[in-house]
């Protein structure tokens, strides 16, 4: 640590674990590197960097790299990494002795420790936070356990045509996996339930195949099993783990470790498989990268995209990034030329796709009475009852609860704020922040900026307080009396239509004497048979029919594409696809919504590549992520305004809000800079936030660095 970092925190905070009181009868130093670069686990952010401590020679053979130790730090026995063994220590005083060696197993590789440090400074959080994360609590049983011999036969030639071959540069992306080479693709799924799958493990097999290892993330349990099952057709049995949060904790350890220490060299899992420590890496993947389940829900809030993509920078690995349909951020990896797209030709789309229909606001309600009470159109009631005749058919309803947005009463674009940022961008800080950025940071993903006049406005989504007329901002919480479409110039607002929430027991009735199977928060159905019957979920929930169904309706239009969230155009593409790609091909889906919608589009023509693009643009002048990048601060009110007087945010910084957030007093403040001052962003934060803990401020400020729910 530099005198200048000293200097901006009170002196008290920095204290060293070592005094010269404790050195009576202090051990014999080892023989070599008698110095051990230690990671305590300590939350303070001041407080977020290796510390020294003298290794015993006691601990010589133990104590490596990787392993866990326990230290005395600020007088209490804590939890800690050691990073490295060096020579000599900066600091000059006598060393505190590492109290023990917790166990020789090295859990934290080299590779891990840099992408945790990558990880924390990209999203203004601590290598102890991150570490957290990535490396499981030990469970010492399965930790002592003798690894199972296994002498695996050489992976049999797969069998089966490849894939990839129903996509132009899929051979060659799958060539460049098995010659060791890191192509980074965006990958357009077909529509079939199992293709995803099937043509990851494919990809995990060309990888193994040229020598290397692969880590494969996707959203939910659900996705696990699928692919768990893909992998050991296409890897053939004991080549990969498959890691999911419920597994308990002994079995997750003893699948980690067989990992960590070589056995396998292929993982696919939930979310937090994106740090297993898989040697020699070749591939990650991403299945689904939409789905908000890839947000990490601890702090530092890290996205599985984003990690994986780190890992695939720093360690020259390959990236694929798939799904049904496109996000924003993965169009705009394509549009800088970090990756590739992977898109199927036009008429195998069409062989493979559903017919789709959209049955508009006005469309015709079924004649049938029942169907009318469960107010199907009839263009629905009869794809669903055709659907019948030949095996399970879908209906896609939609969740309670969502947040509806203010749109233009005339052409429903949505209503963002016009006015500009609460704080405009400042003059640049004359003092330094107090950590400097990482190098690495930011640099993952060289991404052009956005057009220069973005950002001017607040743009934030408008809403309206009980009894007002006027909208209010949501973002910067100020009131636009002036308000106009940017669209049509109509002074005109309205809450969007949310749809009408049709029950099981509605549509059941509309189809009597078959049987209705539902699947969503009170229990998700992983698969259902190939028998006729009437399967309602909500999106996301929806069962993997055998042989694909034969009908679906997307009951939920105006629903997912009225709710109050930046993404929900993206989101409802993402999730009406989801459930489209469990169809047969060619049998009917309707969509309720408007033909004209670009996101009711993307769906009829199965592309969503123009629809990701468009929104992608939108972004980009709007001055929304991925275009930008955007930190949110939240706690109670003094706190947020305080840590805003004194962060010192890269100049051009603009401050939304603080607006509150709940009736508990608490306020948010959101922060938009440029990408490329995204990791300027990230360490003001960290330094801020780093202020407070060394003042022993009690009021914490949450920051969360390009959250998800931009609402
Ligand atoms: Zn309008
Ligand atoms: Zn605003």
């Amino acid at each position: 640590m530099t005198d200048s970092d000293d200097a901006l925190l009170p002196l008290d905070a920095v204290r060293p674990p070592a005094s010269s009181k404790d050195t009576k009868g202090a051990p014999a130093p080892a023989p070599e590197r008698p110095v051990a670069r230690v990671a305590v686990d300590s939350p303070l952010p001041h407080l977020d960097r290796p510390f020294d401590y003298l290794v015993p020679d006691s601990m010589h053979e133990t104590a490596g790299p990787g392993v866990r130790v326990r230290v005395r730090f600020a007088g209490k026995l804590v939890d800690g990494f050691l990073l490295e063994r060096v020579d000599e220590s900066d600091h000059d005083g006598r060393l505190m002795p590492l109290e023990r060696v917790v166990s020789p197993e090295r859990v934290l590789t080299p590779e891990i420790a840099g992408l945790a440090r990558a990880v924390a400074d990209r999203y203004a959080g601590t290598l102890t936070d991150v570490l957290r994360l990535a490396v499981p609590p030990r469970h010492a049983k399965a930790e002592s356990e003798e690894p199972a011999k296994q002498d695996l036969p050489p992976a049999e030639p797969s069998q089966t045509e490849s894939a990839w071959n129903a996509y132009p540069t899929g051979p060659s992306f799958l060539g460049a996996l098995r010659d060791g080479r890191a192509p980074r693709a965006v990958w357009s799924a077909l529509p079939g339930a199992r293709g995803w799958a099937g043509a990851t493990a494919e990809a995990v097999r060309a990888t193994l195949d040229g020598g290397r290892g692969a880590v494969v993330v996707v959203p939910d349990g659900k996705d696990v099993a699928l692919a768990d099952g893909e992998f050991a057709r296409v890897l053939g049995p004991g080549r990969h783990v498959a890691l999911t949060a419920d597994l308990g904790p002994a079995e997750r350890y003893r699948r980690w470790l067989k990992v960590l220490r070589g056995q396998v060299r292929a993982v696919v899992g939930t979310r937090a498989a994106m740090f297993a420590p898989v040697a020699d890496l070749g591939l990650v993947a991403i299945w689904d990268d939409g789905d908000d389940l890839h947000a990490e829900r601890l702090a530092p809030y890290p996205h599985a995209r984003e990690v994986l993509g780190l890992r695939a920078h720093r360690t020259g690995a390959a990236m694929l990034i798939g799904g049904y349909a496109r996000t924003a951020e993965a169009t705009q990896l394509v549009a800088s030329g970090w990756a590739r797209p992977i898109v199927a030709a036009r008429t195998m789309i069409r062989g493979l796709g559903p017919r789709v229909r959209p049955a508009g606001e006005d469309a015709e309600l079924a004649k049938d009475q029942a169907a009318r009470q469960a107010r199907l159109p009839s263009l629905a009631w009869r794809a669903l009852r055709h659907g019948l005749d030949s095996g399970p058919v879908l209906v896609q309803v939609p969740r309670r609860g969502y947040l509806p947005a203010l749109a233009c009463r005339h052409c429903r674009t949505p209503a963002r704020c016009a006015l500009p940022p609460t704080r405009p961008p400042t003059r640049p800080p004359t003092r330094r922040t107090a950590l400097p950025p990482d190098p690495h940071a930011g640099t993952a993903f060289p991404i052009p900026e956005a057009p220069a006049e973005a950002g001017h406005l607040c743009h934030g989504p408008l809403a309206l307080r009980g009894g007002h007329a006027a909208p209010y901002c949501r973002w910067c919480g100020r009131v636009d009396a002036d308000w106009r479409c940017s669209s049509c110039g109509s002074p005109r607002l309205r809450a969007v239509v949310t749809g009408a929430r049709r029950t099981a027991e509605e549509l059941g009735r509309a189809f009597p004497s078959v049987p209705v199977r539902t699947s969503g928060r009170d229990g998700v159905l992983a698969t259902v048979p190939a028998t006729r019957a009437l399967v309602v979920a909500t999106p996301g929930a929806e069962p993997v029919a055998e042989g694909g169904y034969a009908a679906a309706v997307l009951l939920d239009g105006w629903a997912l594409l009225g709710r109050a969230d930046l993404r929900a155009g993206e989101e409802a593409v993402r999730r009406w696809m989801n459930a489209a790609a469990l169809l047969r091909p060619a049998a009917e889906l309707v969509v309720l919504g408007d033909a004209a919608l670009p996101a009711v589009q993307a769906l009829l023509r199965w592309d969503p590549v123009t629809h990701a693009e468009r929104e992608l643009g939108d972004r980009a002048e709007l001055g929304f992520p991925p275009a930008v990048r955007m930190a949110t601060l939240t706690g109670v009110a003094s706190a947020v305004r305080q840590m805003l007087d004194e962060v010192r945010l890269p100049p051009d910084a603009e401050v939304l809000g603080p607006v509150p957030v709940d009736e508990a007093g608490q306020e948010r403040a959101m922060i938009r800079v440029r990408r490329s001052g995204g990791a300027a962003l990230a360490a003001a934060l960290k330094g801020a936030s780093g202020v407070r803990a060394a003042r022993k401020t009690p009021d914490v400020v949450k920051v969360s660095v390009d959250p998800l729910d931009l609402i």
